[in-house]
């Protein structure tokens, strides 16, 4: 329920370039000397909830723009392009949902809206903890005194450090240790004693073209999932909107990003694409382009839906953020296997496309 608060009690620092609006509260908690973490929360007037590195639904969000905006003296629209995976978030994001929350930060009503908040994380399987490069950390100290956990790196999706090519720490891979929430509203620093993982899975133009693409993003306007949905459904040569009769269109598109991309690749998104053969807890695996053009609105979807379509057809973060893509070239989905390699890609996709002969 909507409840006028924000009073504007000032923070004690200014954010850091690409900081997450939460580590801002985490470093001010740290300057204001002896309270508790739930204290410092409280005196914000943050709603009681997971801080958590990406999700843009929650009240514990939604209540921290417009309390932080008033005590750093931003507009909190400022506040979340710059500091929150909001400007990524919009491509999966109904245009009226987007204006509805910049009115209400604007006059300082908390704007969860739980009727957006259908992600469906269940069937994701990215690492969705607080993550931060070391050599990022090492950087910031230099610079600003200070490590603090950018926005750049609790990108969904994302594995190395765009700038460094380094492995995120985030889930610990040997112990299973993360940092799901920041409700103790610390910053970055090694919290197993484990060595991070040396190699990865994931090909850095995957991480280059996530970061590239929030950084776009920040400066773009009107974007929205309408607009990314009928961006899609041009370059992929479908009706816009989809009918149901258009589903074994949808089908076929899915198979050439599959075989393009690369089933091991999708894997490390997708719990779907981890399973033996075409089926999913008992059901044929969800067809994502379908999911994601046709049943976006109203549910909306995670926003690694689109990423991975978006990337799977080498679309640049100049043609997201516009909107629009050149499609005069003709064919744009060639059943190639390139794209976010992986170890075991080609094998998957010949294997699987030889299954279904
Ligand atoms: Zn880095
Ligand atoms: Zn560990």
């Amino acid at each position: 329920m909507a409840v006028m608060r924000r009073t504007g009690g000032h923070l004690l620092v200014q954010p850091l370039p690409d900081e997450h609006l939460f580590s801002v509260i985490a470093r001010h908690h740290l300057v204001s000397a002896g309270r508790t973490a739930v204290d410092t929360l409280n005196r914000l007037d943050i709603e009681p909830g997971p801080l958590r590195s990406q999700n843009v639904f929650n009240a514990a969000f939604h209540s921290a723009v417009p309390s932080l905006a008033a005590g750093l003296g931003m507009s909190p629209g400022e506040l979340v392009r710059r500091h929150s995976l909001l400007p990524l978030y919009r491509i999966a994001l109904p245009a009226n949902v987007l204006s509805t929350w910049e009115k209400r930060w604007e006059i300082g009503d908390d704007a969860s809206d739980d009727a957006i908040a259908t992600l469906n994380p269940n069937v994701l399987c990215h690492d969705a903890s607080w993550r931060y490069c070391p050599r990022c950390a090492e950087e910031d100290v230099l610079r600003h005194g200070v490590e603090y956990w950018h926005v750049l790196h609790q990108i969904p999706g994302l594995e190395r450090c765009p700038l460094h090519a380094v492995p995120l720490r985030g889930r610990c891979p040997s112990c299973g240790f993360s940092q799901l929430k920041l409700n103790d509203l610390t910053l970055p620093r090694p919290r197993c004693g484990c060595e991070p993982e040396r190699s990865l899975s994931s090909a850095l133009p995957w991480d280059e073209w996530l970061g590239a693409l929030l950084f776009r993003l920040r400066d773009a306007e009107g974007v929205s999932v309408e607009a990314i949905v009928k961006m899609l459904s041009e370059v992929l040569d479908l009706p816009h909107p989809l009918k149901v009769r258009d589903r074994p269109a949808t089908a076929e598109r899915l198979k050439r990003i599959e075989a393009r991309t690369g089933e091991a690749s999708l894997a490390r998104i997708f719990h779907f694409y981890r399973t033996e053969g075409a089926t999913f807890r008992g059901r044929a695996r969800p067809n994502i382009v379908w999911t994601s053009l046709a049943e976006s609105f109203g549910a909306a979807r995670h926003p690694l839906y689109f990423l991975v379509l978006l990337w799977s057809l080498r679309l640049t973060p100049d043609q997201v953020a516009a909107g629009s893509a050149d499609v005069s070239e003709g064919a744009t989905l060639p059943a190639a296997s390139a794209g976010l390699p992986a170890a075991a890609a080609s094998e998957t996709s010949s294997r699987r496309s030889g299954d279904r002969q």
